[in-house]
Formats: C-alpha cells, structure tokens, sequence
C-alpha cells in the first residue's frame, strides 16, 4: 500500500533558499513568518496530512459520498477530520487577522495546500472552495455582507461553494439562465439549476453558502449579463446563527471517476433569498477572483497528486525484483535486482521528479507574487508582481493538471500490472487526478486565456514581466564555466519561446484560428521554458553546496536539474516545429470527413 511524507527537506529549499525568506517578512503583516515559525508550521501541517488526511484518501475513494432525501454524508472519518482541520486553525492560515486568520503568507500557504493536495484531494476540495469564497466576498461584497460570513468562512465553520455551471452552459458562462428577481425585502430570490457543483451539499459544515452566478431581469444577453450572489443553506439570524432553511436543495449527486469522496452536487434554487457581491451585471469580474485563485489550487492537486505518486513509484521500484541490470548484476545477493536499476524506470522516475520539484518552485515562486501584489508598499511592486501573477495562472493550472496526470500514469507504469490492481492504491492518483484538466476551464480554455488575452495584455507588459528577468538571468550566468550545462539549453529554448510568440502574435492578428491552432503546444512550450528557468537557479545554489553538510540534497539537486536540462527541456523543440507548422491542417480538415 502506498505511503506519502510530507517533503519538508525541498519546502524549506524552496522557501528559504531558492526565493529568500526575509523578502516576505519585510512584507506589513508577514513579519513573524520567520524561518523557524515557518519549519514549526510546516511539521504540524505534515502531521496533519500523514496522519489524518492521509489514511482517509483510500476510504473516501471506496464509500464516496452518500445521498440521501437531499441530504449528502461524506465518508467514514471524515467529518471527525474536518473538525481536526478546523480545530487546528488550517483553514484561517493565510486568512486577515481581523476576520479570526492567522494572516500568514501565501507563499506558506502553498505548501500546505500541496501537502492536503497529496493526503486527500477531495478533503482539500472542501476546504479550498471555502477558501476561495472568503477571498471573492473579501475582495467584492459589502460590509455588512462580510462581517456576517468572513470570520465563519475564515475559521471552516461554514463551507463555501461557487455555482457556475448549468446543464446548457459550462465554458460559456454567457449562456447561464439562473434569474434573480428582486423579493419584497429588497434582496433577490434566485431561481435555476445548477450542476456539478463541488461541495453543494454535505455534513461537514454547520452552513454552506454558495456564490452563484445568475440574471438580473434587465441584464444585456451574453457575458456582460452575469451578476454575482450570495446564498445562503441557511439564512444567518439576527445573532448570526444559521437560522430558517433557505430554498436551495441537492437533487443528487454524480457518480464519477475519481474524487469520490468530493460531493459533485446538483443543486435546485427554487426561490432562493440571495445578496448581489459587487455591482449588478459585473459578476464575473468578482467570480474571476475566486476562479484565479481556484485555477492555481487546481494546479497544485496536480502537484500534490504527482508527488504522492513519485513516492510510491520510488518505493515500489527499490523493493520490486525483476531481471538484471543490463550492464550487469548490481544485487548479487537478490534472486534479481530491483527495477530501480533499469534504464527505463530511472528515465520514469526522473521524469517525475523534474515535475514535482520544478512544479513546487513554481509554486512558490507565484505564491510569492501574490503576496507582493496584495502586500507591498508600493504600486510599482504591486503592479509587476500582479502582471506576472495573471500571465502565469493558465500556465499553472494547465501545465501542473496535464503532469499531474501523467505523472500518476507513470506511476501505475512503474509499478507494472500491480499498479492496475486498485488494491496497491496508486489507480486512485490517475482517477482522481483526471478531472484537474478539465474543471476551472478546461486545460485548452487555459491556453486560449494564455495566447489569447495574456499575451497581447497591455502591448505585451505581462509577456515582459517574464522575459526580462529570464534574459538578464541568462545574461548574468553565461560566463560561468560550472553554469554550461544549464545556461545553454535554456537559452536555446528562451529562444524558441520567443520565435514562438513573435510568430503566433503576427499569424493570429491575421487570422485567429492559427493563434488558437498553437496555444495548446504555446502553453507548454512556456512552461518547459519557465520550468527551465527555475531548474537553472536550483543548479546555481546546488552547485555552491554540493561539497557542504548536505552534499547528497544539493547534488541530487543538479542531478536531477541535469536531467531536465538534457531529457525534458529539449521537447520544447518539437513544440516549437508544431507552433510553426500553422494551423492549415487542421482547420481545412473537412468536418463532414471526422
Ligand atoms: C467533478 C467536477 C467538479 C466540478 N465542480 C464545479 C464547481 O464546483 N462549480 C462549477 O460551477 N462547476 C464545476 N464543475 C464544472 C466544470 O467546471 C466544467 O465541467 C468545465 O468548466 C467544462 O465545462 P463542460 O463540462 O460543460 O464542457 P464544455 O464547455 O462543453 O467543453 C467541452 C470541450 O470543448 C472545449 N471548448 C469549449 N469551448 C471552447 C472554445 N470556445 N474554444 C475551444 N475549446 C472549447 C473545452 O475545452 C472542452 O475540451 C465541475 C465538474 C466536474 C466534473
């Protein structure tokens, strides 16, 4: 059965090492988030995880949840959990002070979120959409509004939920028919369907408020219509205790492929007492917030899910006995050597560990950005950090979901026909990390986001905000004799990069089918290059530290950076021809002829 340690060792490299920390306790608000407090949190969250999250995983994929007469009961342990999680002030870590939080920085926060991510996705589904929600209402609803949810969504006394899709309507939120009328007291009463809704109904909470998007009765057709509500399970009463039960019910849940222990809700609103966030028809502005922030959740259940995979695949590959080394015996006192010695495994094993702990320095590196966009002194600051944030979002999500995936794909590989069997555990990481490319916009809407609005973004300023540090970086280690090996192939595919954009700027302006014809290859491209980037700065501190205390960390560390640079990051040529070949073929496809 697979097992997962939290990986302390390479959180600490991450946060203290690879980014500094004293650039987040300079930040108002992040002073006492010192390295030690960090280390102390980091541990109590790896406890967490290991101990209670963890065990959970394979009983809530076996019972799932349960519904009965509207009411939804998750799996055995996991109410208990939750009250554990709560208890133990998880959920408030990164929320304001002023709402009961603990107002610690997102660049820890991240962390942690990857350790729920790799314990238990569909425990961390409950929480995250929670989260989520206390940042939409944070940022766009009234006073009054949040003071009566922000401190019980901060602490996980209530659960939070985001009503987006209906049966008509799942990309294209244009198409969405909730209506909301107003009602007598000057509120709104909301009628609709929606489906798929995460988390819509459950036992976990003593009140889920749902933020839902619908129609005001003058709103213009389309996507300039939407507005955004608040809705209540319960309506909050005069002391701010769940009071009369409000007309919003579960119809049923879905039986799906993975994260079953996650409520998949449809979810009716007959009449619904509902409170508008923000102003009328600029409700996608304020559900962007919440869909930013869950797109990069979204990411890093990939994350997480594949490092629990390379766990169990590193595992697996130093216990399993099959044949011989090819260049001969390495256990001579074993009937046969461990598959860890084959080529073919190392190459799988690699491959996975380039992701993870590339993926996790990514995730560090925008957590950062984000808390310098909500945290630093001065605009100029604020504003590059909150350019990046929104150029590198899509990537996130789309890049770290579609890895994810196959990460957990080369586990079940690792492990052979033993990985098939559901009994060994890791099929559950391959299901339950499929649907991480489709919802918060499917993985190709990403790259449309990416080339489509992101690039062209004030005549190119988000694009800048990469490309420049990545060039002086470049410019900066390109003289030293020890830094080749990383400079060079990064360079090559910096290159590539830029070709790409130039071409799909010019050729999409011309005709946007070409620029839509590249965005998915684009996407990655930008990923392999971003990846690069941070594996080349990893390197550079390995390399410094190869002969210290910790001389195998720091050396696995270019090792495996090496690894990236030769057999990883040269795809982003295959790409790049892809890119370059133009859209034509698939778009005077015939459709009667597919
Ligand atoms: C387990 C689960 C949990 C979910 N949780 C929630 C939730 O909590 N709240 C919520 O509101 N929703 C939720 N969803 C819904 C999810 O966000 C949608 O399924 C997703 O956005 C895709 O919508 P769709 O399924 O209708 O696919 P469609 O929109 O029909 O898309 C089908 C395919 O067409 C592609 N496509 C669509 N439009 C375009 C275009 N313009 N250009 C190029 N390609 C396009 C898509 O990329 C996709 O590959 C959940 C779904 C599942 C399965």
């Amino acid at each position: 059965m697979a097992s997962y340690t939290a990986p302390l060792r390479d959180m600490r490299f991450v946060y203290n090492e690879l980014f500094s920390a004293e650039e987040i306790t300079s930040l108002p608000g992040c002073e006492e988030a010192t390295p030690d407090l960090v280390d102390a949190v980091l541990e109590e969250a790896a406890k967490l995880c290991q101990n209670e999250l963890f065990p959970l995983n394979r009983i809530g994929d076996e019972e799932g949840c349960t519904w009965v007469d509207g009411d939804v009961t998750t799996p055995t342990g996991f109410k208990e959990a939750y009250e554990k999680y709560t208890q133990g002030g998880w959920n408030g870590l990164a929320c304001a002070p002023e709402h009961g939080g603990q107002g610690m920085p997102g660049a820890l926060n991240v962390l942690v979120e990857e350790m729920m991510c790799s314990s238990n996705i569909s425990f961390g589904m409950y929480a995250g959409l929670t989260r989520g929600a206390y940042r939409a209402l944070n940022a766009f609803a009234s006073d009054e509004l949040k003071e009566r949810y922000l401190p019980r969504l901060a602490s996980g006394e209530w659960s939070g939920t985001m009503c987006l899709t209906e049966p008509q309507c799942g990309t294209d939120l244009g198409l969405i028919r909730t209506r909301a009328e107003h009602d007598d007291d000057g509120n709104y009463a909301l009628r609709g369907t929606k489906i798929f809704i995460s988390a819509g109904e459950h036992d976990l909470t003593s009140n889920i408020i749902h933020l839902v998007l619908g129609r005001l009765p003058d709103a213009p057709a389309g996507i300039k219509g939407i507005s955004l509500f608040v809705v209540p399970k319960f309506l909050p009463d005069a002391s701010g205790e769940p009071g009369q039960r409000n007309s919003v019910s579960c119809a049923s849940i879905e039986n799906k492929m993975g994260i079953k222990a996650s409520a998949t809700c449809v979810m009716n609103f007959d009449g619904a007492k509902g409170w508008l966030v923000g102003e009328p028809h600029k409700g996608m502005q304020a559900m962007f917030t919440m869909m930013n922030d869950a797109r990069l959740g979204v990411g890093m259940q990939g994350l997480g899910l594949a490092e629990s995979a390379q766990q169990a695949a590193v595992e697996y590959a130093r216990e399993r006995l099959q044949g011989r080394s090819i260049s001969g015996t390495k256990h001579e006192d074993k009937p046969a050597d461990p598959i860890i010695v084959h080529p073919d495994i190392r190459r799988m094993l690699l491959t996975m560990r380039t992701f993870t702990e590339g993926a996790r320095a990514m995730a560090a590196w925008i957590a950062r950005q984000i808390d310098l966009r909500d945290r630093a002194g001065d605009d100029e600051t604020r504003q590059a950090a909150d350019d990046l944030v929104q150029l590198l979002t899509p990537i996130v999500k789309a890049y770290f979901s579609d890895c994810g995936f196959d990460m957990t794909n080369l586990c079940i590989q690792v492990y052979g026909g033993h990985g098939y069997i559901r009994e060994n555990g890791v099929e559950q990481y391959a299901r339950d990390a499929r649907i991480a490319q489709i919802y918060e916009g499917a993985n190709g809407i990403q790259a449309l986001d990416l080339v489509g609005r992101k690039l062209p973004a004030h005549m190119g300023r988000y694009l800048r905000r990469f490309f420049h540090p990545v060039q002086a970086w470049i410019d900066d280690n390109t003289a030293s004799p020890d830094m080749q090996p990383f400079v060079l192939p990064l360079a090559k595919a910096f290159g590539r990069l830029q070709l790409a954009t130039g071409h799909i700027a010019q050729a999409g302006l011309k005709n946007p089918d070409e620029a839509g014809a590249a965005a998915a290859e684009y996407l990655k491209l930008f990923a392999l290059v971003a990846f690069g980037y941070l594996w080349a700065r990893m390197a550079r501190i390995g390399l410094d530290k190869q002969s210290g205390d910790e001389a195998e960390f720091y050396s696995a560390k270019v090792a495996t950076a090496r690894f990236f640079m030769e057999r990883i990051l040269p795809q982003s040529s295959a790409l790049f021809a892809s890119i370059m070949a133009g859209g034509k073929t698939m778009m005077e496809f015939p459709e009667e002829s597919f």
